[in-house]
C-alpha cells in the first residue's frame, strides 16, 4: 500500500495563515516515517488529514489508487475503522470501560468477530506488559500503562496504516522504548507507520523523515 499526498494544504476556519501548505510526499508500506518540526509546524494537522479526520482545503490524498480527501464522513469513518490505528499523545481511552473492552471495541469496529477480538486484545495486552490490567479502567492505571493500552487498541485490527501523534511525549523511558519498538515492528511487518515527534534522538535513527516548517 501507499499513501500519496500532492500539494496538500489546510487552513482552519478561524486562522489567517495555513496550518499546512503545499505538501507533497509519498509514504510506502513497510516504512516508519518520523514527522518533525517545531510546535505549530502542522504535524498534528498532517496526521489528522492523512487519517481522514479533517478535510484538506486544497490538494489530494490518495490511498493506493483511491482519492480519499473528499469522501463522505461515513465512508471515511469506515475506512478509518478498518485500516487505521491511531495513537494519540494522551492515550484517549474510554474511561468508563475496562482496558480489555477499550481494545476489543477497535477490533469489532474493524470487523473482527467477538471471540477473535477478545483473544487478540488479551494477547496484545500481555505482550505489552499490561495483561494483568485487562479488567481495570483507564483511571486505575498509570500513564505509561494507559499508553500501552492505547497502543494495543491501535494494533488489534492489524492495521495497514498506523499514525502516532507524540506517542511517547509523556512516557518514562521504558514505556517509550516499548512504544517505539512496537511501531518499528509494525513497519517491518508491512504497515505504513507515521509518527509525529519531538524526540530528536529517535528521529535521528529513522531512515525516513519528513521535516515541516511553520
Ligand atoms: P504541530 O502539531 O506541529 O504543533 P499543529 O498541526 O497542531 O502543529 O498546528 C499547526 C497550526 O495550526 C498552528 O499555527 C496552530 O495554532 C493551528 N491550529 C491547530 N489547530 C487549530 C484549530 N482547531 N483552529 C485553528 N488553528 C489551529
Amino acid at each position: 500500500m501507499q499513501i500519496q499526498v500532492q500539494d496538500l494544504e489546510h487552513r482552519y476556519q478561524s486562522a489567517g495563515s495555513p496550518a499546512l501548505s503545499k505538501l507533497s510526499h509519498t509514504f510506502e508500506a513497510g516504512t516508519l516515517t518520523g514527522i518533525t518540526g517545531p510546535s505549530g509546524a502542522g504535524k498534528s494537522t498532517l496526521l489528522y488529514l492523512l487519517a481522514l479526520m479533517l478535510t484538506p482545503s486544497a490538494g489530494s490524498i490518495r490511498w493506493d489508487d483511491q482519492d480519499v480527501q473528499d469522501l463522505a464522513d461515513a465512508d471515511r469513518a469506515r475506512l478509518r475503522a478498518r485500516h487505521v490505528g491511531f495513537v494519540f499523545q494522551d492515550a484517549v481511552l474510554d474511561l468508563s470501560r475496562t482496558a480489555l473492552d477499550n481494545v476489543m471495541e477497535a477490533g469489532w469496529l474493524a470487523g473482527l468477530r467477538r471471540e477473535e477480538s477478545a483473544s487478540r486484545a488479551q494477547e496484545l495486552l500481555d505482550r505489552f506488559g499490561v495483561g494483568a490490567r485487562a479488567t481495570y479502567r483507564p483511571g486505575e492505571v498509570s500513564g505509561g500503562q494507559a499508553q500501552r493500552i492505547a497502543l494495543c487498541r491501535a494494533l488489534v485490527k492489524n492495521p495497514e496504516i498506523i499514525f502516532a501523534d507524540e506517542p511517547t511525549g509523556n512516557l518514562d523511558s521504558e514505556s517509550a522504548d516499548v512504544v517505539w519498538r512496537a511501531l518499528a515492528d509494525a513497519a517491518s511487518e508491512g504497515a505504513i507507520v507515521i509518527v509525529a515527534t519531538h524526540d530528536s534522538k529517535r528521529v535521528a535513527k529513522l531512515p525516513n523523515r519528513l521535516q515541516l516548517v511553520p
